[in-house]
This record gives C-alpha cells, sequence and structure tokens, in this order.
C-alpha cells in the first residue's frame, strides 16, 4: 500500500507569493522563509502589506486564478494517480490554493488556513500543527501505508526524511548541497523515473 505525497509550490504550480508580487508589483511579497527564516514574522509581514495596499481574498484569489500549473505538471499528476493515491502536502492556504486545484483537477489536499473577515480582508492564518508535512507522513506510516514523497525545498526535507523514499524536484542548490541524500530530479519525465524506481525498491 503506497502513497506519493507531493509539494505543492515549485513540484507542481509556481511560487504563489511569488506569482502575487509580480503580478501586484508589490515586491516586498517577494520575501520567503530564505529572507526571514521565523515562518510568523514572514506571515505578519505579509499580511500587514496586503492590509498596506488594500489587497483582500477576492484580489488575492483574481491573481492566483491567471497563475497556471507548471508545464506537464497536469500530466505528470494524471501519470502518478494511475500507479499511487496522491496527497498533496503544502504549507500555502485552502483560500490562495483554490484556483490552482482546480485546474488540477482537485486533487486531495492537506494545508493550512486563514481567517477572511466580512470585508475579504485577510485577518489571519491558521496552521493546521506545527511540521505537518512530516506529521502526515508518520501518520500515514501509522496507517500501514509505504510512503514516497517528493518536494523542491526546505519545508520539504523532514517530509523528505520521514518518507521511505524521499526524492527533490528543481531544489536551489543550498537544499542540494544541505541534503545529498535525496535523489535530485529536475524534469518530469526524471521524477516519473523516481517514482517508478522507489516502487520497484519497496516492493509492490
Ligand atoms: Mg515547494
Amino acid at each position: 500500500m503506497f502513497l506519493a505525497c507531493l509539494d505543492l509550490e515549485g513540484v507542481l504550480v509556481p511560487e504563489i507569493w511569488i506569482g502575487v508580487a509580480e503580478r501586484t508589483g508589490i515586491n516586498a511579497l517577494r520575501a520567503t522563509t530564505r529572507e526571514i527564516p521565523d515562518y510568523d514574522v514572514l506571515m505578519r509581514q505579509r499580511l500587514r502589506i496586503l492590509d498596506e495596499h488594500g489587497i483582500g481574498i477576492s484580489e488575492f484569489q483574481d491573481v492566483i486564478g491567471e497563475m497556471r500549473p507548471l508545464e506537464g505538471a497536469v500530466e505528470f499528476l494524471a501519470w502518478l494517480k494511475d500507479r499511487f493515491q496522491v496527497i498533496i502536502l503544502s504549507d500555502t492556504f485552502y483560500e490562495f490554493a483554490a484556483p490552482l486545484m482546480r485546474q488540477l483537477g482537485q486533487p486531495t489536499l492537506f494545508c493550512h488556513k486563514l481567517s477572511i473577515d466580512g470585508s475579504g480582508r485577510i485577518a489571519d492564518y491558521h496552521l493546521r500543527q506545527p511540521d505537518q508535512k512530516r506529521e502526515a507522513v508518520k501518520a500515514f506510516h501509522q496507517l500501514n501505508f509505504k510512503v514516497v514523497a517528493a518536494g523542491d525545498s526546505y519545508n520539504d526535507t523532514t517530509m523528505l526524511a520521514e518518507a521511505d523514499r524521499g526524492i527533490l524536484f528543481r531544489p536551489p542548490q543550498n537544499v542540494i548541497d544541505e541534503f545529498p541524500q535525496f535523489p535530485v530530479t529536475r524534469e518530469y519525465d526524471e521524477l516519473r523515473a523516481a517514482f517508478t524506481q522507489a516502487l520497484a525498491v519497496l516492493g509492490e
């Protein structure tokens, strides 16, 4: 019994905050956990910037609605779903991901949640639980699933380590250098091959 756990941003869709920064021209929204390692500090800053520019959830979703999955992502996901039950483990928010999930055919998504007030302002955010990607894989193990996981960045590495097989997809060089134990893939063909190999190694 196998599950495939996939990160969302950087694996199937572009980085949402970067996309919003580009489309709104608000450069301050480009900051990521690389510049501001404390996620809470980063999110408070992002929400403050949205407030300053009067950007609420509907404007945000309009911008995200113009974003498209990465080239080849829809086909890759269809291929993967033929072979695994697929669960997407993401540190985004349901309210942001919705337009993109429709384009991906509504795969199962476990992520975080926003509080939206009556005027559509994004008032707050709520993590489902700390280190949720890793905790999800641990829970799947308790349910007797074997897990093959793929992600692109730091916030995936505990998930990849917890999984029976962890695969990096288009990671930045610092992640490659710090986590040499994970195979690196750059194209979906390579990612398909890595999942196929994982099945062969772990036993069908
Ligand atoms: Mg990612």
